[in-house]
């Protein structure tokens, strides 16, 4: 369906799609997600019922529609993909919606984006599995009542604090997805390796997985990349020490920070003395959208422990100053 796929804000990139697991079972990592969503579905199933309406929030890159898949597969559904932004009018939802059939999925990526109005136009479509539908305009304006197929709704955030209280109550199954440590990680990129059909070391393997910020696609990319460096360098196989000199040359450090990364803690540094910065005032000065150094870069800084959010501002740590080889000034006397 051409609206379907134009309404994707970032679209998955043709290459992603054969890495991506197609059952719970490949799917590595974040154990009770995947434990829940098996009963869910097993009991729906067994039900002949359509899967509750779930919700799953985390930064971007954990799964989150690598799950939605799954889920239609597993139902034996359909899956309509689109996304909160992309629903400028209330409109486009009754296109999508009345397309549904019974235990078909429809994902809505950036839930918390999704307008009041076009909300409010789904709570019944949630609810009761009808849709008020304004017919005529003026003096003649009428609603008439439409019969949904039972579906389920998939939405995914990755600010799940911005989802208005009514809309989250809507979902009957909430999962949280986390940062993968290294070992998962490294078992992850087991998989894509032999998927992508090129050779490489286990030690390789966990190179890669410690620098990719405990995230699934960074991983999958980084691999790409390595098994690109290696061909271009007329090699069979990857080592730990080509997989070294090809993350070097992306200036990944060894713990997962990129260029990005360093700039951020670099400006509270030097032009702030270590912080408290506003986050528009730190945005404009790295030449990058406030939303997202809060949902992409943030998240990481702060759970490797070199960034504070106060209320105040930003702060680094020590550890920051000392993972950037700075003096911090709290220790000049
Ligand atoms: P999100 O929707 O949360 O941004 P995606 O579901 O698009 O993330 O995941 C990005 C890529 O990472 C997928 O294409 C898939 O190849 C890989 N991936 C994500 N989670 C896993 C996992 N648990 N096991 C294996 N691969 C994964």
């Amino acid at each position: 369906m051409a609206f379907i796929e134009s309404t994707w804000t970032e679209p998955d990139q043709p290459f992603e799609i054969p890495l991506r697991p197609q059952t719970l079972g490949d799917f590595s990592g974040q154990e009770s997600v995947r434990q829940r969503l098996d009963i869910a579905i097993t009991a729906a199933k067994s039900r002949n019922d359509a899967l509750g309406h779930c919700l799953f929030s985390g930064p971007p890159g954990l799964g989150k529609t690598t799950l939605a898949h799954i889920i239609s597969k597993t139902m034996g559904g359909n899956l309509s993909v689109t996304s909160g932004p992309a629903i400028e009018k209330a409109g486009d939802l009754a296109g999508l919606l009345t397309n549904l059939k019974k235990g078909d999925v429809l994902f809505i990526d950036e839930i918390h984006r999704l307008s009041k109005v076009a909300e409010e136009y789904l709570y019944p479509a949630l609810e009761d599995f009808v849709l008020d539908l304004m017919i005529d305009t003026g003096a003649n304006a009428r609603s008439v009542q439409v019969k949904l197929q039972p579906f389920t709704l998939i939405g995914a955030t990755t600010r799940s604090g911005l989802l208005s209280s009514p809309m989250r109550s809507r979902f009957s199954i909430h999962l949280r997805l986390d940062y993968y440590d290294a070992p998962t990680l490294q078992k992850i990129l087991r998989r894509s390796s032999s998927l992508l059909e090129f050779p490489i070391e286990e030690k390789a393997l966990q190179l890669i997985a410690n620098r990719s910020r405990g995230t699934p696609r960074i991983a999958n990319n980084l691999l790409r990349w390595t098994r690109d460096f290696a061909q271009a360098h007329k090699k069979e196989s990857i080592t730990a020490t080509l997989a070294d000199s090809a993350l070097e040359m992306l200036s990944i450090d060894h713990a997962g920070l990129e260029e990005m990364d360093k700039k951020i803690l670099s400006v509270i540094m030097e032009h702030h003395e270590g912080g408290p910065v506003g986050l528009s005032n730190l945005a404009a000065a790295v030449g990058e959208e406030p939303h997202t150094l809060e949902e992409v870069y943030e998240p990481y800084l702060i759970l490797q422990g070199f960034l504070r959010r106060t209320p105040r501002g930003r702060e680094v740590t020590e550890l920051a100053y000392r993972h950037m080889g700075k003096k911090s000034p709290r220790n000049m006397e």
